[in-house]
């Protein structure tokens, strides 16, 4: 009888998850051509009927339940790995954040199993979910060319390695049926190989994306000439991540520009610095930068945000920014008296302002030189490069 594998991708059982779990795609696979008998499992039960069972879990917010962890309770769910059951095998950063483990050799370089997640999706498409929100699972080649950062930051879970390296040539995860690609790439821009890796990309004639904040710190001339003009899918994504580097950010751009004139959105994290107006009024300052350069501002809220006295503030930046169609045409003041229309509207007799408005008017007050300055910024005036 041929040995069962179960696989469990925690981070989908537990809130569920737009991205496939490459790592789990990849045991699956080498599983699969060592004759076992491989499944996705979609829940806890019954673990001891499989020879063996594999977790993985990418993010340390996601709950795995305490009774798969070895005859009573664990004490130390972050060290987990003395108490497991026999069959049972847990990996990836969730639970050891920058300390997990490599997988061997053999299956790190082993192609994923594409169909790892077919049955889970189709069962969902079935039940009436647009087959748009499985498009990673459906659409896309996976991988690390690269992996590796030098840069060390505080917040990232990139800490394991000091400089960056060829993880995977591309064929390793290429899939021709699949229409696109993408990267998870730790720190492309600093590979000294930037070069033959997109020519490796650009050759299977595939639009491809590297899907972290690209480090637009360390982009020259040449580079931009190159990433501008490849087969690219969406946005160009880059990051910043701290005032401090404004000066930096605003001359790449402006290199950036040279080149490219696609759409280009920055990550901008917020929370992590402090969560006070100080920041608040970074978060605006580095949005007006953006402005300038005909970009859209991601906000990245850091977990710590929630602790604030400002978290309705950076709920607002938030949904405000992440939505292209409200920053490319409302200032953050229009933006919040536009919900206060639409709440009004839909209840005719309400007392209480929206939320949204509410928490201008409040920040405002506190604030007002902050609010002066930052909260009628529209991007369409300040695009300095679509007026050109
Ligand atoms: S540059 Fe990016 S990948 Fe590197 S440590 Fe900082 S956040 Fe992580």
């Amino acid at each position: 009888m041929r040995k069962k594998l179960g696989i469990i991708d925690a981070d989908l059982l537990d809130n569920g998850t737009r991205h496939p779990n490459l790592a789990c795609m990849k045991i699956s696979a080498y599983y699969k051509d060592k004759g076992y008998n491989v499944s996705l499992l979609d829940s806890y039960e019954n673990l001891d009927s499989y020879n063996l069972v594999f977790i993985s879990k990418v993010f340390t917010f996601t709950k795995v339940p305490m009774t798969i962890f070895k005859r009573g309770i664990c004490k130390d769910i972050n060290h987990p790995e003395d108490s497991l059951k026999k069959n049972i095998r847990i990996g990836g950063t969730g639970f050891y954040y920058d300390k997990a483990e490599d997988l061997p050799y053999e299956i790190e370089h082993h192609m994923p199993d594409y169909s790892l997640y077919e049955d889970y999706i189709l069962e969902k498409i079935k039940n009436g979910e647009p087959r748009s929100r499985y498009v990673d699972y459906l659409d896309f080649s996976i991988g690390f060319a690269t992996r590796g950062c030098f840069r060390k930051c505080d917040f990232c879970v990139n800490k394991k390695y000091n400089n960056v390296f060829i993880a995977s040539p591309i064929k390793e995860f290429f899939d021709e049926s699949k229409p696109k690609i993408y990267l998870w790439d730790d720190n492309f821009m600093a590979s000294p190989d930037f070069n033959s890796i997109l020519d490796d990309l650009i050759a299977t004639g595939k639009p491809f994306q590297f899907r972290q904040g690209l480090d637009i710190r360390l982009m020259t001339g040449e580079k931009a000439m190159r990433l501008a003009k490849v087969k690219y899918y969406g946005d160009y994504i880059f990051a910043f991540d701290h005032i401090e580097d404004k000066d930096i950010i605003s001359r790449k751009l402006e290199l950036w520009r040279r080149y490219s004139n696609k759409s280009t959105k920055l990550y901008v994290l917020t929370g992590y610095d402090s969560q006070d107006e100080v920041d608040i009024k970074n978060t605006f300052e580095r949005i007006k930068i953006l402005m300038k350069y005909g970009c859209l501002p991601y906000i990245m809220r850091y977990e710590d945000y929630k602790n604030s006295r400002f978290k309705s503030m950076y709920i607002q930046i938030a949904r405000w920014c992440n939505q292209p169609q409200f920053i490319k045409k409302q200032s953050f003041r229009q933006y919040c008296e536009d919900n206060e229309r639409y709440h009004r509207m839909k209840k005719k007799d309400v007392v209480k302002n929206c939320a949204c408005y509410q928490t201008m008017l409040d920040f405002e007050e506190e604030f007002p030189d902050i609010a002066k300055e930052y909260f009628d910024l529209r991007w369409e005036d300040l695009n300095e490069y679509l007026k050109k």
